[in-house]
């Protein structure tokens, strides 16, 4: 059994991204070639929202985000410390400085009710994560961005492209969305990509040309940017996965309620809960263990693959000493940490597997 399987889904749409390559070595503009507007055009249509910029990576759209809206030395940037390093990592290369607020213990999202208490005059941006496949609480946290002086919000969206917050589509929830094509996302390529999201034609523009060494036409450059060009063969083979992505989400959720139905009521585990207004894409099915180290342990004689991603938080990462937290700063990122653990989690993953996944869990 795999954690992500990859594979199954060539079965249905082999032959379509095989044509979408083969089409790319035929017309040569592997760059920035027509696939990428094609791609583009199609998660406008999908998401409703105004510009999609595809980019190199979900890491790479986090840091153009921030340079577009001039964020840099002096400034601070309101994150969570229990996601990947990717968010809080951009922010410090942006020469801001991470603020952390802790998550809420039923979604694992940002806290919207300790956001306020963070926001400094030197607050230029809040940037909630979607974990795991449910967006963070995006109304509570505009209303008090908006009631705070404007400030822009930017959605990593990594985890949750596809999910919906008050039937609204995450990426399309508040200044700029952000969200990764890496091949275990939840739509995710053969190679890295990403994709920054606005309704802001200036902030748009900006952002096509921060893609591109802040190009704004043949020998001028007016920003500074870098090189987060996304490439031709990682939008076209994206475009016959974002026409099946609706289906695989359905799946995807089918697959979690049988999971969760399989773990109700086992003593010292307790299955994801989904924040209100909220779906979950499922980007992970991630569990609480009370005894982490049993669970995995039973997994394992199994021959189930597990993973509990940052059981490390980000205030405890050595790079980011400087930030000067402690143990004891974030309670319930610290307790998540310690307990999550994510079961193996595709749109394709068979009954039989899933028996086997959840009989291990129980014990
Ligand atoms: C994966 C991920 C990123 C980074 O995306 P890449 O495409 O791998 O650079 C950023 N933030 C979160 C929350 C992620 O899960």
């Amino acid at each position: 059994m795999e954690f992500i399987d990859l594979k199954t889904q060539q079965e249905h749409i082999g032959d379509e991204i095989r044509e979408r390559i083969e089409t790319v070595l035929q017309h040569g503009r592997y760059i920035l070639g027509p696939e990428v507007e094609e791609l583009e055009t199609a998660l406008c249509d999908y998401l409703g929202v105004k510009h999609s910029i595809g980019v190199s990576s979900g890491t790479d759209s986090l840091l153009i985000a921030m340079m577009a809206l001039g964020i840099g030395p002096g400034d601070e940037v309101i994150t969570v410390p229990y996601t990947w390093i990717s968010t809080a990592e951009m922010i410090a290369l942006a020469g801001a400085k991470p603020v952390f607020v802790d998550i809420q213990p039923d979604t694992w999202n940002l806290d919207p009710e300790l956001l306020e208490a963070a926001i400094t005059e030197n607050t230029k941006a809040i940037m909630p994560v979607g974990i795991y496949g449910q967006t963070a609480d995006m109304r509570a946290i505009n209303e008090i961005a908006q009631r705070n002086g404007n400030i822009p919000v930017i959605e990593d969206a990594a985890q949750s492209f596809g999910a919906t917050h008050h039937g609204v589509k995450s990426c399309n929830l508040s200044t700029i969305g952000s969200t990764s094509f890496f091949p275990s996302k939840p739509l995710g390529g053969y190679g890295d990509g990403g994709a920054v999201f606005t309704n802001d034609d200036e902030l748009a523009e900006k952002m096509r040309q921060i893609r591109v060494h802040g190009q704004a036409g043949r020998n001028h450059h007016p920003l500074l940017g870098v090189n987060g060009r996304l490439d031709s063969i990682q939008a076209g083979l994206l475009i016959p996965k974002l026409k099946i992505f609706p289906n695989e989400i359905r799946l995807r959720q089918e697959v979690a309620a049988r999971y969760s139905e399989g773990i109700a009521g086992v003593e010292g585990v307790s299955a994801p809960i989904i924040g209100e207004g909220n779906t979950s894409v499922y980007a992970q099915y991630t569990i609480l263990c009370e005894d982490r180290p049993a669970v995995e342990a039973r997994l394992q004689s199994a021959g189930v693959p597990c993973v509990a991603y940052y059981a490390v938080p980000l205030h405890f990462q050595p790079v980011f000493d400087s930030l000067g937290y402690e143990k004891g700063d974030f309670p319930v990122t610290e307790q998540v940490s310690d307990r999550c653990l994510s079961l193996p989690m595709s749109p394709y993953l068979g009954a039989e597997d899933q028996e086997k996944v959840i009989s291990a869990v129980v014990g």
